[in-house]
């Protein structure tokens, strides 16, 4: 049998289509990192036009894409395009109005990437409500009920729990305000769960402001704002997360304002999140002034208590056994912020299920140095609980320090000088004079009768750096915990 071979026609002069094929590529990387609408408006009918010493010239086809790509998906953007092909080194954009609606030219998204193929990140995923409404799908996870309660958030979940029960009543519209993870969204998407499990018919609308904005524009470039104000008019709840970022978009408040206008005089329940009281926020006075008619609750940072409480119901809620030693650790460590809070406990919990051992104080010091958090929160926060409890022994002390920084005994109390065993033997000299209270000469005498001031000074050295190096003090504090001096 032959084979009749037919010869390949020469390739076409153009770098064309290499480019689409590069572009496809680049595409592909960005899709998964974008939630689906934003992703076809912004990037549909757009190409790779060139590429030349290291310069990739993206074609948009409109010029009110250019000052959106610019602020939000440059950097990506290039990210994604350096990963797909690494002679790209920088991008610029082009506006080349003959890209829009070309098929020739471009992509249709729509068929490159149907929506099964969809990867769902938790929390993002959508749901089509009647009449072409979208809400995010809210967490099922945030209730009520497993919300803990401290000094913090009292107002604020009883604010919720009462809009609960009569959604449109009182507490209308209810706006809760406050610092990045200290629960706002857990809140907000508890009380459209409660009012869902109530009302299972009620048409509850959970959204972003980036999403309503995103929203707001597409409706704008396809003319349908009638259709949008008609679709949000026929909501009963309407929940809308981190309005803060409304700011600068007149266009969106102004929506937002007369979809606010239009469900208030309905009696229609608005809940509100954003991360400072309204009157700080940088909005038109006229929807400061309709957020300031309802109740304004705040959430701020729980105490040791709540954090405490916090962490024993997410360990339960995740089914993980934790020694009280260990949350205690990470309460007393982790303070500003529940979502950090939680972040130290997965962090744990993955370790345990790789290493399959349980979590010690210890390890979670070093998971908290891999994080290396905010210095400047475990600065403030650490401090130092002087009153020792037992007195661990010299040689107790060696042997905590020995283990902490995989270095020898041996090595601290001898002569060596390299810098790995400095710090340590430095630590040991502070401890000892701090906790076991030992005179700086015993003390010379116990690291091979060194001289009385080499031991001041460390000991000096130490304080002084604990002032201000945060990793320093909580490797401290872990140390100190370990042998129960904290
Ligand atoms: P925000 O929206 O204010 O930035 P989130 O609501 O996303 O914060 O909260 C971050 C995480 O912390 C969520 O997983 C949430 O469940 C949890 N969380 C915050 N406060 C509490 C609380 N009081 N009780 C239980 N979980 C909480
Ligand atoms: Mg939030």
């Amino acid at each position: 049998m032959t084979t009749s071979v037919l010869a390949a026609p020469p390739a076409p002069a153009t770098a064309t289509p290499g480019l689409k094929s590069l572009w496809l590529d680049i595409l592909k990387n960005i899709e998964p990192k974008l939630q689906r609408s934003q992703f076809i408006t912004w990037f549909k009918d757009t190409m790779a036009l060139g590429l030349e010493e290291g310069t990739l010239v993206i074609g948009l086809p409109l010029p009110m894409y250019l000052n959106w790509h610019m602020e939000h998906y440059r950097t990506m953007t290039v990210e994604s395009a350096r990963a797909v092909d690494e002679r790209v080194r920088h991008i610029i954009y082009k506006v080349d109005v003959g890209l829009k609606d070309n098929p020739d030219r471009t992509f249709d998204l729509l068929e490159c990437f149907p929506e099964q193929r969809r990867r769902k990140l938790p929390g993002k995923q959508e749901v089509k409500l009647a009449e072409g409404l979208i809400s995010k799908i809210l967490t099922p996870r945030y209730m009520l009920e497993n919300f803990v309660v401290g000094s913090n958030n009292r107002l604020a979940h009883a604010a919720c729990s009462a809009v609960a029960m009569q959604p449109g009543g009182k507490y209308n519209p209810l706006f809760l305000y406050g610092g990045v993870g200290l629960g706002k969204t857990h809140l907000l998407q508890a009380t459209g769960n409660a009012i869902l499990k109530q009302s299972p018919k009620a048409t509850v609308v959970y959204t972003t402001t980036e999403d309503f904005t995103n929203q707001v524009i597409e409706a704008m470039l396809h003319q349908k704002m009638d259709q949008l104000r008609n679709r949000y008019r026929r909501v009963d709840v309407l929940i809308i997360d981190d309005v803060q970022f409304l700011a600068n978009k007149e266009r969106t408040q102004e929506e937002f304002f007369h979809t606010f206008n239009a469900l208030y005089e309905e009696r229609k329940q608005i809940i509100i999140s954003a991360d400072r009281p309204p009157k700080e926020l940088q909005l038109e006075d006229r929807l400061i002034s309709r957020f300031e008619r309802g109740m304004i609750a705040d959430v701020s940072s729980p105490d040791y208590e709540t954090r405490l409480a916090i962490l024993t119901e997410k360990a339960q809620e995740y089914e993980i056994f934790m020694d009280k030693n260990v949350l205690q650790f990470i309460a007393e460590h982790v303070t500003k912020n529940v979502r950090e809070l939680e972040g130290t406990l997965m962090q744990a919990v993955a370790q345990f299920e790789l290493e399959q051992r349980m979590p010690t104080v210890k390890s979670i010091a070093d998971i908290m140095r891999k994080l290396n958090k905010d210095p400047h929160e475990e600065e403030e926060v650490i401090g130092f609980a002087m009153d020792a409890k037992r007195q661990p022994t010299f040689q107790e002390v060696l042997e905590a320090v020995s283990r902490y920084y995989s270095v020898s005994v041996q090595d601290m109390i001898g002569a060596s000088r390299v810098r790995e065993i400095l710090i340590p033997r430095q630590i040991v000299m502070y401890l000892g004079k701090k906790h076991l209270r030992l005179s700086y000469v015993r003390l010379g005498e116990l690291f091979s009768n060194r001289d009385h001031t080499t031991v001041m000074n460390a000991c000096k050295k130490i304080d002084t750096n604990l002032q201000n190096d945060a990793l320093l003090l909580r490797e401290m504090r872990a140390i100190e915990q370990e042998l129960k001096m904290a």
